[in-house]
């Protein structure tokens, strides 16, 4: 009898790989263990084990594995189920989802290794100097990496020299498989073992007495030994002793200490939680709490719309606690721009050690570690809060889900592939493992709203802010106006001006919100009206004063800031519009002694940024706090008053289906941050438009109302909720032959689906890192089969895929697309 694998192998490839086994390979290898197996003619990949079965392949002969890399499973069946739905749904390769869902240290890479021809004699006379250096090197390392022998030989370009050593027969080339995961190990010391008798160590510090420094580390020793049982850190016998490092290498190396590790967890907390520290609920979250249990009896999804400040994290907290009473997981994700130290430190003080974190920004150590302990279901990662990705852990017993800020477009992945909404695939996730689901928000999106009055999700509401604290009052003012009446200074309004300076002088705090980061977003001649445009993509620089340069927000691209103009050499440059940068030195300009901090993704790139920022502030070291999208988020500060809101328009003005509830949304929620406690909250919001409709409907806090209007136009519009959309997106450096294949696939679609094909149309930035881009979109009514529809759409692509032309045109699909 023959052995086979189905193996997925991390690549966009469609299908399953067939490779051979072994009787004994097949006896331990199960499904969701990863092997390394040959592909192509030498490349080493790693596979995930999908079935174990006796059919040969009908076409090819089936290759050996390499070698099983694990002992027991690293994905198991639960995910593999959810694995498939994604990319069923999402319309990509499960080896798509495989690459993104697992961190990538598990996915094995080929490296190039060079190694020594131990077969053949070698003259050395005949080697030239550096190929006699890497020759040399070989006799001390068994292997070196290309980038390794560059470094000896000091050139860039290794590979002619290798190349030479290869026909000589001097080395051969192995592509080998490497761990990238290497556990963090700390150092210890303790006294070497020729020292453990009294009478040999009273011979050292007799011995020592020439070297008071070495001695007072052998005393330092032995005192940390006494006071404490554990093991003794290298770290922590510098710091005691005072010694230098070279004076504890030097007593290792004469064997007086020995040094040994031990692995540890990176992804440490020290603390115990206490769940006695639970906040008792008032009557409106209880009765939110009770709606949510009966939502969860009869197996639906709860809907938690609960204004902000209404305490809505202390119910997920109390839903938690029964989840994990019950021995049960539980998954906690948020948007990943507001994973905020304030929630995880919330919850670490319930919850203590039992809290993890997955977080993108952490290393590939540290994930792996939380990885690692979600699978063998250890206790400290019980409860995991992390950003959409966190979905993809190996939970094997998930008790609940929370969503919080559901409503957030942050939840949907856009690039690469799988390009899935995390809180709808949460969603199947829960119902996978029969688990209760709840999502959040204080302004749901209309999607989940539509849900619960159509009564497939439960819904629970809480309207007021915990403490019975007033919602902020919101003011609309007319910049328009205040231009003509010259009452502006800069970007701000008199009233905004007069309103920070009562509240700044109450020793209260501020925070003011502009939509795009940078100085200005565009730089222009008033010559000629030229302005510097990115040479990859098709959009302006933006400005950033701080750095003085122009930048590109789209590729990485940027540029000293020219002294004059590019075009026609004249200092005549001016810029339009403005960014964060720009409001905070206007504000140290009005309020030289005021402290401004400002939050945006130029000042939050390192891991621990954002916390400082969030730290300073609350601990108000900072006066204002002036920032993008970043501030508008879950946050709870205790002494900000005010939100100014400096340009209201540039978000509605998007062009997209969304753009209105998106308004909606983050005015709502970034006006959420004033007055959290019980002095009454002020937000002015500054506008050219403040007769807009979403401006009322944000100031008279009328969610129905704006709901009811965008409903309606979504359906007109043939829009989801009721319908779905699919965006196709079209990729290619040459314009011409991507606006031919465009209209070849819009075509084949229209023969099929008629009007409800949008397009091919370009985005407002049509060309991104050289590439020109275009979009289809296809509306698929409700009644419409989403299944059918995407087998026909697959169909047309492969007769795509037939037109040599094509083939090089990248088409990515985007399901639900926002
Ligand atoms: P939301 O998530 O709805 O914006 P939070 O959960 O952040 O609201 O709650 C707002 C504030 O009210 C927080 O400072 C929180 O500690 C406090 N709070 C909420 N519920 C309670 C409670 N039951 N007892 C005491 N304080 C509470
Ligand atoms: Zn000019
Ligand atoms: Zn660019």
């Amino acid at each position: 009898m023959q052995y086979f694998v189905n193996v997925i192998l991390p690549i966009p490839l469609e299908k399953q790989f067939t490779y051979a086994i072994t009787v004994e390979e097949a006896q331990v290898l199960s499904i969701g263990m990863r092997v390394a197996v040959p592909f192509g003619k030498s490349k080493v990949y790693t596979g995930l084990v999908l079935k174990v079965h006796n059919d040969p392949p009908e076409i090819y002969e089936a290759k050996p594995i390499h070698q099983i890399l694990d002992d027991t499973f690293l994905v198991n069946e639960t995910q593999l189920k959810h694995w498939q739905w994604i990319a069923e749904y999402y319309m990509c390769t499960l080896g798509e989802v495989f690459r993104s869902a697992v961190p990538s240290a598990f996915l094995l890479e080929s490296e190039t290794l060079v190694l020594l021809n131990k077969e053949s004699e070698v003259d050395e006379n005949d080697l030239k100097d550096d190929e006699f250096l890497v020759y040399e090197a070989l006799q001390h390392q068994s292997m070196l990496r290309v980038h390794e022998v560059a470094a000896i030989i000091d050139r860039k370009n290794a590979l002619p020299i290798l190349n030479q050593l290869i026909t000589k027969g001097v080395v051969i080339l192995k592509e080998e498989i490497y761990e990238q995961y290497r556990p963090k190990l700390v150092r210890y010391v303790k006294l070497g073992k020729s020292y453990q008798s009294e009478s040999a160590l009273e011979a050292l510090l007799n011995d020592l007495q020439r070297a008071p420094k070495q001695s007072q580390v052998i005393l330092s020793l032995f005192q940390l030994e006494a006071t404490s049982k554990k093991p003794i850190k290298v770290a922590e016998l510098e710091k005691n002793s005072g010694a230098s490092r070279a004076i504890i290498k030097t007593l290792v190396d004469k064997e007086i200490l020995e040094e040994y590790f031990i692995r540890t967890d990176r992804v440490s907390y020290d603390g115990e939680g206490d769940t006695s520290n639970l906040k008792r609920l008032n009557e409106y979250q209880e009765e939110a709490l009770l709606a949510i249990r009966q939502s969860f009896e009869k197996n639906k999804v709860a809907l938690l719309h609960g204004v902000t400040s209404s305490g809505k994290t202390e119910v997920y907290v109390e839903l938690i606690e029964e989840c994990i009473n019950a021995g049960k997981q539980a998954l906690y994700l948020l948007p990943e721009i507001a994973l905020t130290t304030q929630l995880i430190g919330r919850l670490q003080d319930y919850f203590g050690e039992k809290v993890s974190v997955f977080h993108s920004k952490y290393n590939i150590q540290e994930r792996v570690e939380v990885y690692n302990n979600v699978l063998a279901s250890k206790p400290k990662a019980q409860i995991v809060i992390g950003a959409r990705s966190a979905l993809f852990l190996p939970f094997a017993n998930l008790g609940l889900i929370v969503v919080d800020e559901e409503h957030e477009s942050s939840f949907k992945q856009f690039d690469p592939a799988p390009r899935y909404h995390a809180r709808d695939s949460a969603i199947v996730l829960g119902n996978l493992h029969k688990a209760n689901i709840v999502l959040g928000s204080a302004t749901p999106s209309i999607e989940s709203y539509h849900n619960a009055l159509s009564n497939k999700y439960g819904y629970a509401q809480i309207t007021r802010r915990f403490g019975n604290v007033l919602m902020p009052e919101m003011e609309l003012v007319d910049i328009k106006e205040q231009h003509r009446k010259k009452r502006m200074k800069g970007h701000f309004s008199e009233r905004l001006l007069l309103e920070i300076t009562e509240t700044l002088e109450l020793g209260e705090q501020v925070i003011l919100f502009q939509n795009r980061r940078g100085f200005a977003p565009i730089l222009e001649c008033d010559t000629c009206g030229h302005s510097p445009q990115c040479p990859n993509c098709d959009v302006s620089l933006t400005y950033h004063q701080y750095k003085k340069q122009l930048r590109c927000h789209y590729c990485s691209h940027h540029i000293a800031l020219p002294e004059s103009c590019q075009a026609c050499g004249s200092p005549t440059l001016d810029t339009k519009g403005f960014g964060t940068e720009q409001v905070e030195q206007e504000l140290k300009m009005l309020f030289p002694e005021v402290k401004v901090a400002r939050m945006d993704l130029d000042t939050t790139r390192g891991k621990h940024a954002y916390a400082k920022i969030i730290t300073s502030f609350e601990q108000q070291e900072v006066d204002v706090l002036v920032g993008t999208q970043m501030v508008t988020k879950g946050l709870d500060f205790r002494n900000v008053s005010l939100v100014g809101i400096m340009n209201a328009d540039s978000l509605l003005n998007f062009p997209d289906y969304r753009a209105h509830e998106r308004s909606f949304q983050l005015l709502t929620q970034v006006a959420g941050r004033a007055g959290r406690t019980q002095k009454r909250g002020k937000v002015i919001i500054q506008t050219y438009n403040p007769y807009h409709q979403i401006l009322r409907q944000v100031t008279d806090g009328n969610f129905e109302g704006m709901f009811k209007e965008q409903l309606y136009e979504r359906e007109q519009y043939k829009y989801p909720p009721h319908n779905k959309v699919i965006q196709i997106t079209f990729k290619h450096k040459d314009y011409n032959r991507l606006n031919e294949a465009t209209e070849w696939f819009a075509k084949g679609l229209r023969n099929i689906f008629a009007s409800n094909v949008l397009g091919p149309e370009y985005p407002p930035v049509a060309r991104i890192r050289n590439q020109y881009l275009k979009h289809v979109l296809l509306k698929i009514p409700a009644g419409q089969s989403l299944a059918k529809t995407k087998i026909s759409i697959k169909r047309i692509e492969k007769s795509f895929n037939a037109i040599g032309s094509f083939r090089s045109v990248r088409v990515i699909y985007n399901v639900d697309h926002i």
